[in-house]
């Protein structure tokens, strides 16, 4: 392992400089190892804040923007999540710290497998996954009091908003092509009245239909 003390400190410095305010969150950036998150061959660059490739042409977030989000959702012990786009799963482990269950769906395989791995690894129990198209959301599940997309639609899934909970929050990239995304914050009140929020320009991999035939 390459977790390195020092890296980690001054990402968590810069991440603070950047705006990341909530202590929860900052604690969970330093208590889940990145790098084990990140392939062999990045690994020394795992305390970057910059965001790094993965299997299946997919990336691993940035931290900034993890923890942007993350802020973003305000979590505490009792919420239920739902996540879509399981990816390298290090997004995932931060959000396990934070709620009392993340329901996570991701279309590649060998990308849920490996994540899973890492879950038992690290030894994280309230993680569920499954294989899927995350625009249907997880119906079994719903309702979710929180919700957080980790690849760019270009618009709000229907059926993510219907199963939102009311006092709900999602988080989640929108845009039609890459160089126009912005991180959504959509609310719904205590009567399900619904309002959204354009806040963070970003660059995330587009949400794509259906289950992955390749890895
Ligand atoms: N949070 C992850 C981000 C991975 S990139 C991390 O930091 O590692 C986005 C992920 O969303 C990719 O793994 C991609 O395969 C997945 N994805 C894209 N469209 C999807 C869909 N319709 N359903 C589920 N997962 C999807």
């Amino acid at each position: 392992m390459t977790d390195n003390p020092a890296q980690k400190i001054r990402l968590i410095m810069e991440l603070r400089r950047q705006g990341i305010s909530n202590t929860d969150v900052l604690s969970a950036i330093e208590r889940v190892p990145r790098d084990v998150f990140v392939p062999k061959t990045f690994r020394d660059r795992a305390y970057e804040n910059i965001a790094l490739p993965i299997a299946s042409g997919q990336t691993i977030s940035q931290p900034y923007v993890v923890s942007y989000m993350t802020q973003l959702l305000k979590l505490d012990k009792r919420r239920k999540v739902l996540e879509i786009g399981t990816g390298s799963g290090y997004q995932t482990a931060i959000l396990a710290r934070l709620c009392r269950r993340v329901y996570s769906i991701e279309r590649y395989r060998n990308l849920l497998d490996a994540a899973e791995e890492v879950f038992k690894t690290l030894k994280i129990t309230n993680i569920t996954t499954k294989l899927g198209d995350g625009h249907k959301g997880w119906p079994e599940q719903a309702p979710f009091d929180r919700i957080i997309v980790t690849a760019a639609a270009a618009e709000v899934p229907q059926d993510l908003l219907n199963q939102l909970g009311n006092d709900g929050i999602m988080v989640l990239p929108v845009g039609r092509d890459s160089g126009d995304q912005k991180i959504l914050r959509v609310t719904k009140d205590e009567h399900g009245k619904v309002s959204e929020e354009a806040l963070l320009p970003v660059r995330f991999v587009p949400m794509v239909q259906g289950v992955a035939e390749e890895t």
